[in-house]
């Protein structure tokens, strides 16, 4: 009954090994989304620390990243803007290419969905070397935006991504820490 929120996010996360390659453990959230308490308690622990600030935009990156920034930004009667995979934005854009595992990706956003000095926290399920979450803030700053923070479920310290994040001059919370990659 008082389960504390670290119990619950390890009980709720599921850990799907060798996806979606050999030697990756997937972190799936859907089984996180899928319980009402798990789901509910962490929205209102990401959503804590920004509460009267007065964000203007929560950024969610594709896809999971809408789940969540969708109900932070319902909470925080904040606006959503979303980071879309290249070709899905149907107004003017801008792009940037960030590197994956194997090759390069594009990213996107709408050119007028940010206006210059509005707060915003961006918001992804994970992060791992922080590639997807530092092309998210780069985006974002050449928008003009002032990035208040990247707040994601999960992180993977091993991974470095946090360090890549905090050097933008970004702060990064999260919830709950896995080893390994
Ligand atoms: P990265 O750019 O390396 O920080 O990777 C972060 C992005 O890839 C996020 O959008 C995550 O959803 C996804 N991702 C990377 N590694 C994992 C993992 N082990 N389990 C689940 N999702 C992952």
């Amino acid at each position: 009954m008082h389960e504390s929120l670290t119990d619950e996010l390890e009980a709720s996360i599921r850990a799907i090994p060798d996806y979606p390659k050999p030697g990756i453990v997937f972190r799936d959230i859907t089984t996180l989304l899928q319980s009402p308490r798990a789901f509910r308690r962490s929205v209102d622990a990401l959503v804590h620390p920004y509460i009267g600030i007065g964000l203007d935009q929560i950024v969610g990156i594709e896809a999971r990243g809408f789940i969540l920034g969708g109900a932070i930004a319902h909470q925080l009667t904040a606006g959503f803007v979303p980071i879309r995979k290249k070709g899905k934005l149907p107004g003017e854009k801008i792009n940037i290419a960030y590197s994956l595992e194997y090759g390069v990706d594009q990213m996107e956003m709408h050119r007028d969905s940010i206006q210059p000095g509005e707060k915003v926290l961006l918001v992804d399920d994970l992060i791992a070397t922080g590639g997807t979450a530092e092309a998210g803030v780069k985006l974002l700053q050449e928008l003009g935006a002032d990035v208040v923070a990247a707040c994601f479920v999960i992180d993977l310290p091993d991974l470095g991504g946090r360090k890549k994040i905090e050097a933008l001059g970004v702060p990064v919370r999260t919830l709950i820490e896995f080893e390994g990659d």
